[in-house]
C-alpha cells in the first residue's frame, strides 16, 4: 500500500534548514498533491521513494537519464576513472578524447568546451555571442527555457531591469516575429537563440518549422551574428547529431547538458570554426569543470550513442506510451493532447484549461507507481522495456478509471490557480 509517512516526516526538517523546503525544478511545490520528494535508489527505469514506494520514472532526473539509470557500461568506467584522477590541478587527457568525440559527432561543430550545468553552456554562448562582433542585443524566443540565471530564469526575484536589458523576446516558430526582433535590434545583434523545439512547460509543443529555422539562419549571417541552438533538453534524443540536423539548419553554437554523462555532471558548448576567436576571448570556468570522471561517463555515453539502437527504442517506445494513452483516455471518455517529439513526451487533457483533469490524473497514476509530470516534458530512456509499458498502461488505466468517478470533485491546485492569477 503507497504511504508517504517518511517523505512528510522528511519534509518537516527540510522546511527547518532549506529555505521553502526545497528549490528549483525538484521542489514537488507545482506538482500535485502527495508527490514524492525524497528518493533513495535509481535503478534502469525504477525510483524508489524515501517510504520505498517504487515507480516506473518517466522524468528521468529532468532528462540526463537516457540509457537507464546506473547502467552498467557507464557505472564501470565512472568507478575505474575514481581509482585514478578526478577533480585535480590540471584536466586528464580524457578532455581531448571527449572534445574529438563530440566533434566527430555534432556536424556543425569544430571545437568543444566543457562544464557543469547546462545554464553555464547557455552563460558562454551568451557571452561569445557578445565577445565575437562586440555586439549587445540577444534575441531568446518568449518563454523558452536556458536556465536559472539572472539574465533568463522564469521568476522575477532577485533579477533587476538591467539584467534583462539588452534581450529582445520573440514567439517560437514565426519567421516574422524573428525578422522583426531583429530588426528591433538594428545594428546592434549579437545572436540569435533558439531552443530545437517548442518544449516551455504548461503548453502544447510543437517542432520547429524548418523555414523559421532556415529565416533564424539566414537572419544571423546577414547581421554577422551567432545562432545558437540549446539542445540542453532535446540532445540525443532527436538525433545522434545536433537536433536541428533534422530540419538541416546548422547553428553556430550548441549548448549540451542533461544527457550527456547519463546523469555523471558534465554539459558543454560547441561551436563551429567562426567562433573560435570569440571563445578564447572570454574567461569562463569552474572549480569542477574539469573533472575526469564525468568526462569518463560522457565518452562512455557517446560510445553508446554511436553504437547501440538505443534513439529507435526510445522513439518505438515513445510512439506506444503515445497511442496506448490515447487509447486508454478514449475509452474512459477524456481527449488528450500529444505533442512534439514522442521521445520527449508532452501530455495535457483537452478542455482543461486549470489542470485539474491533468493533476488528478498524474496523481492516481503516481500512487499506482507511474512518476508522469502533468505541466512540463517528460523524457523516454533506453532501459524502458515492454514489460515497464505494460505496467505503465495497468497503472494509467486505473488512474483513468479514477479519474472518471472522481471527475466532479476534481479541484484545481491552489499553487496553480495562485500562479495563474500572479
Ligand atoms: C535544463 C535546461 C537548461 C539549464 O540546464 P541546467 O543544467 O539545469 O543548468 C538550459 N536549457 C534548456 C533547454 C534546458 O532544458
Amino acid at each position: 500500500m503507497w504511504d508517504n509517512t517518511k517523505d512528510r516526516a522528511l519534509r518537516e526538517r527540510a522546511a527547518e534548514v532549506i529555505p521553502g523546503g526545497m528549490y528549483g525544478h525538484q521542489s514537488t511545490v507545482m506538482m500535485p498533491e502527495d508527490f514524492p520528494q525524497f528518493f533513495t535508489r535509481a535503478e534502469g527505469t525504477r525510483l524508489t521513494d524515501a517510504d520505498g514506494n517504487e515507480y516506473i520514472d518517466y522524468m528521468c532526473g529532468y532528462g540526463p537519464n537516457l540509457l537507464g539509470y546506473g547502467h552498467p557500461d557507464i557505472a564501470r568506467v565512472v568507478s575505474e576513472q575514481q581509482t585514478r584522477i578526478d577533480t585535480s590541478t590540471g584536466p586528464s587527457p580524457l578532455i581531448v578524447d571527449l572534445a574529438e568525440a563530440m566533434v566527430g559527432m555534432v556536424s556543425h561543430a569544430d571545437w568543444a568546451m566543457f562544464c557543469k550545468n547546462g545554464a553555464d553552456a547557455t552563460m558562454m554562448a551568451l557571452m561569445i555571442a557578445r565577445a565575437y562582433r562586440g555586439k549587445r542585443k540577444v534575441l531568446l524566443a518568449r518563454n523558452a527555457y536556458h536556465g536559472s540565471m539572472p539574465w533568463n530564469t522564469p521568476r522575477p526575484g532577485g533579477v533587476v531591469a538591467e539584467d534583462r536589458a539588452h534581450f529582445i523576446y520573440f514567439d517560437y516558430n514565426d519567421p516574422q516575429a524573428l525578422t522583426d526582433a531583429v530588426k528591433e535590434a538594428g545594428d546592434d545583434l549579437a545572436g540569435i537563440f533558439a531552443a530545437p523545439f517548442r518544449h516551455d512547460t504548461f503548453t502544447d509543443q510543437s517542432m520547429p518549422d524548418a523555414e523559421y529555422a532556415r529565416t533564424a539562419r539566414r537572419l544571423a549571417d546577414e547581421h554577422d551574428a551567432l545562432l545558437v541552438v540549446d539542445d540542453v533538453r532535446a540532445g540525443f534524443r532527436l538525433s545522434r547529431d545536433c537536433s536541428w540536423e533534422t530540419v538541416g539548419v546548422r547553428p553556430d553554437l550548441s549548448c549540451w547538458g542533461k544527457v550527456l554523462g547519463n546523469g555523471q555532471p558534465i554539459s558543454a558548448l560547441m561551436g563551429n570554426d567562426r567562433a573560435r576567436a570569440a571563445a578564447q576571448k572570454i574567461f569562463v570556468t569552474g572549480s569542477y569543470w574539469f573533472s575526469a570522471v564525468p568526462m569518463a561517463a560522457a565518452i562512455e555515453t557517446l560510445r553508446l550513442v554511436r553504437e547501440t539502437d538505443y534513439l529507435e527504442h526510445i522513439t518505438k517506445i515513445g510512439e506506444q506510451f503515445r497511442a496506448g494513452l490515447d487509447e486508454q483516455a478514449e475509452s474512459f471518455g477524456f481527449g488528450l493532447r500529444q505533442t512534439g517529439p514522442v521521445t520527449l513526451p508532452m501530455v495535457l487533457f483537452q478542455d482543461d484549461p486549470d489542470f485539474r483533469l491533468g493533476y488528478g490524473f498524474c496523481r492516481a497514476a503516481m500512487k499506482r507507481g507511474v512518476y508522469l509530470s502533468p505541466y512540463h516534458n517528460m523524457f523516454m530512456n533506453a532501459a524502458m522495456t515492454q514489460k515497464d509499458l505494460a505496467d505503465t498502461f495497468e497503472a494509467t488505466g486505473e488512474a483513468f478509471e479514477d479519474l472518471k468517478r472522481s471527475r466532479d470533485s476534481l479541484k484545481p491546485s491552489p499553487v496553480l490557480v495562485a500562479l495563474m492569477d500572479a
